[in-house]
């Protein structure tokens, strides 16, 4: 090694000792005679002193010269401080320097590299490779390292083995569109990149491998949020004879593993809840349940009193925020502005404050009397100094902007701590769902998800009813993974083709492989994927999945720093017997 410690090594007992440290020139303090330098690396800073009269000229105007992010490699003794700093685990010590050697010179670097930066997000990802230099920045991938480790830990425990993949596949429907790779070798043909291992570790089950798992990039394109990247990872796992509850068990054991050995917190047990409750206490198929502030409908409380906006609503729905009868007009206010932006849609927001005295100020008071209101306050289990709010309209529309006001007032009420940790599995979701667009069922999870034996009847006359096999692990409001129990006989697996409007030949086409792996003895099996970016994300108390991975594309899917995707050279194109011609629509 060019060094004999790291900077984040040398302590009191370490006095006396020659050491030789290496690393990057964090900054420089010239006080004339007296130079502190710092050094830092991975590990840690380590002040290094130079001083007029004990240390020659020449190592001090070596010293003196040196930029920022210089690589150097120093010798000396190990010396007390006069003035420690017990903000610096090396804060006790620094090194006298007897000699200096320049690594490697260095531009000024475009930012700051310290825990507080002057750089902008663009700089930063730009520069990424500068950017993991800093301390919060890297700490976050250690997280994820452990992370990574502690997962193949339990999983190979649990006899789980880690089998990896093709990445250059055909397609699996996940519900998003597919990255495809041109064929050179076979002109005019795609492959398409995964967007999940499905379909393999299915056939995986069918070759007896019994307990499957992989730590695996998985690709989608799709439109891009803080909580989506097109290339992310997935802790993909499948198990053979098993039903949903062994599955739940299996999982939960993981992620009370993770929470143990890598967070330090001891969950409580996973509470579940039927999407069908998710959907009616929340409006969210992923509720955060770090606080409580469920839906109440109010229908028959509110209605046929006079008041047209509620009589006309399918539904009218409130929650009761506690400790917030002291909204002000103006806070009320701008809640209805923000339930009436395009993003949320709400025409207007009902309130009714519960007063201290026992009576109650609404907005809707020419319409309700107080004993009216007083049973909206009871239903809502409100008590004096909260504050009810209620939104109408029709049903779906009309949850989905309530769950998106319940998640603020959670937010405004301080009642989202990031160190408090609530996961839930949401279990029986539905099979299909319906897309007005194509105006067709489209499988809610994915098309090789078992129906609940007992609903298959209602296939042929309410598909939209039949609930499936298939679960969710929801932590704080995140959706952190999903799974389900499958299906593993040929004429099940048509029948659910056919329901997803897939004729035999395309559905021969797409899947005929695995169809006919399934006349090979497929034994009962199921699974589940983690999202692990999210995963670390939670850990990390971020709502960015993207500080979690070393090198992430920014919101137009582009690598700044490699400056990618970008056009390809004209041979390659004649190579792969591709000539572009780009559509205009
Ligand atoms: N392949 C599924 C997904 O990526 C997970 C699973 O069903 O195991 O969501």
């Amino acid at each position: 090694m060019l060094r004999t410690h790291t900077c984040g090594e040398l302590r009191l007992i370490d006095v006396n000792k020659e050491v030789t440290l290496a690393g990057w020139v964090q900054r420089v303090r010239n006080k004339g005679g007296l130079i502190w330098l710092d050094l830092r690396d991975r590990y840690g800073v380590t002040q290094l002193i130079f001083e007029e009269g004990s240390t020659d000229k020449v190592l001090l105007d070596k010293a003196a010269s040196l930029g920022r992010e210089f690589v150097v490699r120093t010798t000396g003794k190990v010396i007390e401080r006069t003035s420690k700093n017990d903000k610096l685990p090396t804060g006790d010590i620094e090194v006298k320097a007897s000699s200096l050697e320049v690594l490697n010179a260095a531009k000024v670097p475009p930012f700051i590299i310290e825990d507080e930066t002057d750089g902008g997000d663009e700089l930063r990802m730009k520069y990424r490779y500068l950017d993991l230099r800093r301390n919060v920045v890297r700490e976050k991938l250690q997280l994820r390292h452990r992370m990574m480790q502690e997962t193949r830990k339990y999983m190979d425990a649990q006899s789980f083995i880690e089998v990896e993949t093709p990445v250059l596949i055909k397609s699996t429907p996940e519900g998003a569109r597919d990255f495809v790779v041109p064929s050179r070798v076979n002109p005019g043909e795609f492959y398409a990149l995964p967007q999940s291992p499905q379909t393999f570790k299915q056939l995986l089950m069918v070759s007896g491998f019994d307990r499957y798992f992989q730590i695996v990039k998985c690709f989608r394109d799709e439109d891009l949020r803080a909580d989506r990247q097109p290339e992310f990872t997935q802790i993909d796992c499948e198990m053979s004879f098993v039903d949903q509850e062994d599955i739940l068990n299996t999982f939960e054991g993981l992620v009370r593993h993770l929470f143990t050995n890598v967070k330090g917190v001891e969950l409580g047990g996973i509470e579940r809840m039927t999407f069908a409750d998710a959907m009616k206490y929340y409006g969210n198929d992923k509720p955060d349940l770090r606080f409580e502030m469920k839906f109440v409908e109010l229908n028959e409380l509110a209605q046929g009193k006079g008041f047209a906006i509620f009589d006309q609503a399918e539904l009218v729905v409130g929650i009761c925020a506690s400790g917030a009868g002291e909204y002000t007009r103006k806070q009320i206010d701008a809640l209805t502005e923000w339930v009436k932006r395009p993003q949320i849609g709400a025409k207007g927001l009902v309130y009714v404050k519960c007063n201290e005295d026992g009576t109650f100020k609404s907005s809707v008071d020419k319409f309700y009397t107080q004993e009216d209101l007083k049973a909206w306050a009871e239903r809502a289990n409100a008590k004096a100094g909260d504050l009810i709010l209620v939104l109408s309209g029709d049903a779906k529309t009309t949850r989905k902007q309530m769950s998106e006001l319940r998640l603020k007032m959670g937010e405004e009420l301080g009642l989202r701590d990031r160190n408090v940790f609530k996961p839930l599995w949401v279990v029986d979701f539905p099979l299909l769902e319906w897309d007005e667009e194509t105006q067709r069922y489209h499988a809610m999870h994915h098309p090789f998800t078992s129906p609940k034996k007992e609903d298959i009847p209602l296939l042929e006359n309410d598909p939209g009813a039949v609930r499936a096999n298939a679960y969710d692990l929801v932590i704080n409001g995140v959706e952190i993974g999903g799974g389900s129990i499958r299906i593993h006989d040929r004429p099940t697996q048509q029948l659910m083709f056919k329901h997803l409007g897939f004729s035999d030949e395309e559905a021969q086409k797409q899947f005929g492989f695995l169809m006919e792996a399934f006349e090979y003895g497929a034994p009962p099996h199921g699974g589940i994927a983690f999202g692990f970016d999210r995963f670390c994300a939670i850990f990390g108390g971020s709502d960015s999945i993207r500080d979690y991975i070393a090198f992430p594309k920014n919101n137009s899917g582009r690598d700044v720093m490699i400056d990618s995707p970008s056009t390809i050279a004209e041979e390659q194109l004649k190579e792969l017997s591709i000539a572009l011609a780009l559509r205009k629509e």
